[in-house]
């Protein structure tokens, strides 16, 4: 496949009128004139920029079925009437179609990979799969349901290899699993070399708890356990001690930040000024569709600048170009993808279209991404594979249609 005439944004710098080789799911070379078999597909680039793919940090897909469904209300009851009591009735016909709808968002938000924890992970994987998406997935694990993690070794072994799917493992938090639980989840993630992917301080309350009960922070809690590692993806990190944020950095443990859905929530406000001066890689997330309520990743990078601004008091904190490598490169390392515009990297990126008024002039082109995009993803390939093609996702409105019609049985079903 070749894209022809695009600009391509290569370490922050636009180099115009350039062509992009793709062979197989991999990015071959990108330069001037390049040449390929008469057969081969042409994307027509002009007008166009190339971007690389983005990766959704943390997200439950399947609860797009529940966006809209509770907003407004506080976490507690939010959680123990509205949304527990929805997803105990959930199967896995649910999950397939929220998270394909989850898919056709992410798709159109120029997201190529997201990394998922929640319930029925097999059932995930396989929409996942059938959407051509790349995504790290791990089955939820908390004590209330013993049962699920007896089945994390066998999802894992299940998907170990695959080419989209990345199994990975997700107890909860540190307050809704034991000791024994999350002592079990390091070790299949350590006897697979895979990714754990927890909440970490996201409330006052939880670190409170910890405090009082351990005498010791979530944080400094996992580090006896010997979890914090560069295989962590720690979600939230909201209520963090200078000595948490030293121990993140110490461990090489990354922070995911999902600023709005922490606002949303008010849970906080992450200190990420604080963790960058230590040195803690940090990327961002949406969370679930039903604390967000979209899966624009987009929206987050502007909603973490401007709170991070008035966090610190300066305009002059988190500049745009700081705020896009949180969601580039900052993610790829957390993953371990090789990723970016590159010759033999992923074929995992994003045109966008220029000609929208919002990205008009052509100035300062991160600055643009980062505070004035609303839309103008015109096509997503991912591991080689046009996904979306001038806005448009085949069976895409089959997708709406059958995600609609889950959540109207799910709400009626006893
Ligand atoms: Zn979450």
């Amino acid at each position: 496949m070749l894209i022809r005439d695009v600009s391509v944004l290569q370490s922050g710098q636009i180099l115009k009128d350039r062509d992009i080789l793709i062979q197989d799911n991999k990015i071959v070379e990108i330069g001037r004139d390049l040449k390929v078999e008469d057969k081969s597909e042409i994307i027509d680039g002009r007008g166009k920029l190339a971007a690389p793919g983005l990766i959704n940090c943390h997200t439950h897909a399947a609860m797009t079925l529940l966006r809209g469904y509770a907003d407004d209300m506080e976490l507690k009851p939010w959680l123990e009437n509205k949304i527990w009591p929805l997803e105990a009735k959930l199967n896995e016909e649910d999950i397939s179609w929220g998270v394909k709808l989850a898919c056709l968002e992410q798709i159109h938000f120029g997201i190529t990979c997201f990394n998922d924890m929640y319930l029925f992970p097999d059932a995930v994987a396989e929409a996942t799969k059938e959407m051509g998406m790349r995504a790290f997935i791990s089955g939820v694990v908390f004590d209330m349901r013993p049962e699920f993690l007896t089945g994390v070794e066998p999802f894992v072994r299940r998907w170990k290899g695959d080419e989209l799917i990345i199994p990975a493992v997700g107890p909860h938090s540190a307050y809704a699993c034991s000791e024994e639980t999350l002592l079990k989840e390091k070790e299949i993630a350590d006897r697979h070399n895979a990714m754990i992917h927890i909440h970490l301080s996201e409330t006052r309350e939880e670190v409170d708890g910890f405090l009082l009960s351990k005498g010791r922070s979530p944080v400094e809690y996992l580090d006896t356990l010997g979890m914090l590692s560069e295989r962590l993806a720690a979600v939230h990190c909201v209520w963090l001690s200078e000595n948490d944020c030293r121990l993140l950095a110490e461990r090489k443990a990354n922070v995911v930040d999902c600023t709005v859905s922490n606002l949303k929530l008010t849970s906080g406000i992450a200190p990420l000024n604080t963790l960058l001066k230590w040195g803690v890689n940090i990327c961002l997330g949406t969370d679930g569709a039903s604390s967000n309520n979209n899966l624009s990743l987009f929206e987050e990078m502007k909603v973490t600048a401007i709170v991070q601004k008035n966090a610190y008091h300066t305009p002059a904190a988190f500049s745009a170009e700081q705020i896009w490598r949180l969601a580039t490169d900052n993610a790829y390392r957390t993953f371990g993808l090789d990723m970016g515009l590159k010759a033999g990297a992923l074929a995992d990126l994003m045109l966008i279209d220029l000609r929208k008024p919002w990205l008009c002039p052509e100035t300062n082109i991160i600055s643009h991404l980062v505070y004035s995009m609303t839309g103008g993803v015109d096509t997503t390939i991912i591991n080689g594979r046009v996904l979306m093609r001038e806005g448009i996702i085949p069976g895409e409105e089959k997708i709406m249609a059958g995600a609609q019609k889950r959540f109207e049985d799910l709400v009626q079903r006893r």
